[in-house]
């Protein structure tokens, strides 16, 4: 039923020291939101046998590692994640690993409320492995996201499958099949209630270990 060796490395969003990337009123900050859901995906996967890191599990980089331009900065972080993913693939095989980076969405960054919300996954252009699994997880967060939220369900059916493509250095640089999901928005005040409460996290969690699990199944 499962499928003990695949190998499958989990993706926290930013850091501590990053600017912006939270609710304009501070109550959702995404790299805390995003390491909390990466933790419970990653006990509840373990529970059911399969073998789970995480990319970046610390709130920032190490001390001699910090500058003072924040661009440096997330040139740094973004190489180590991708290095650790692809170490991992060295290690195991990197048709035995996937990469599910887990993300909020923002369309501003003025600090201020927006109307846009919705859910959606990401993919590098192409045709590649990471399409079934970014479908997998799409279909997951269909089912699982209440109807409130659900009817902002993001789609680019262009291409014939639901997921976005976009030249993101996490997912163009990694070696294995690797997708990005950016979990309804953190300027949208509804999307940021839904998103603090139980069944909002809930609802966050069990998309991506269901998504991950039926593409595990379907290999
Ligand atoms: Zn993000």
């Amino acid at each position: 039923m499962n499928n003990p060796e695949t190998v499958i490395i989990l993706g926290t969003a930013h850091r501590k020291r990053e600017p912006g990337k939270q609710s304009p009123d501070g109550r959702l900050k995404e790299y805390i939101y995003s390491r909390e859901i990466v933790g419970e995906v990653k006990a509840k996967l373990e529970t059911y046998g399969y073998r789970v890191f995480v990319d970046f599990d610390k709130d920032d980089l190490p001390k001699e590692m910090q500058t003072p331009s924040s661009k440096l900065e997330r040139q740094r972080e973004l190489a180590m994640r991708v290095n650790y993913v692809n170490e991992m693939c060295q290690k195991y095989g990197k048709a035995k690993c996937i990469y599910v980076s887990i993300h909020v969405n923002a369309v501003g960054s003025d600090g201020k409320w927006h109307d846009a919300r919705g859910w959606s996954v990401y993919t590098s252009p192409g045709k590649t492995k990471a399409d079934a699994l970014a479908t997998c997880i799409w279909n997951a967060a269909d089912k699982n996201l209440p109807h409130s939220s659900r009817h902002a369900i993001r789609a680019d059916w262009s291409d014939g499958d639901p997921d976005f493509e976009a030249k993101l250095y996490v997912l163009t640089r990694t070696s294995c099949p690797a997708v990005l999901t950016e979990n309804l928005f953190q300027d949208n005040s509804d999307d940021v209630d839904f998103l603090l409460s139980d069944e909002g996290r809930h609802a966050i969690e069990r998309l991506h270990i269901e998504g991950i699990i039926n593409y595990i199944e379907s290999l």
